[in-house]
């Protein structure tokens, strides 16, 4: 059912995956079809939103490592 296409999954906008639109798709051109790799749906996001989610979703992998790092460094100056 194409309506579904509309509705996200509940996995979060940073686990989708890129999936080649098909032609009827290029009528909303700020949307991108992309699946999700945690449950497999197939869903409409648009663009801006799941590059934004991606990009925070690594800053926070990011930040949580370079903590665990700092709180190591802090552990092992003591
Ligand atoms: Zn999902």
């Amino acid at each position: 059912m194409l309506l579904n296409l509309f509705f996200r999954c509940s996995c979060g906008l940073a686990r989708l995956r890129r999936v080649e639109r098909l032609a009827w798709m290029r009528l909303f051109p700020a949307l991108r079809l992309y699946r999700c790799t945690v449950c497999g749906k197939k869903q409409l996001a648009p663009k801006q939103a799941a590059e934004t989610a991606r990009v925070s979703a690594r800053a926070t992998n990011a930040r949580a490592s370079s903590t665990a790092v700092r709180q190591g460094v802090v552990a092992g100056g003591m």
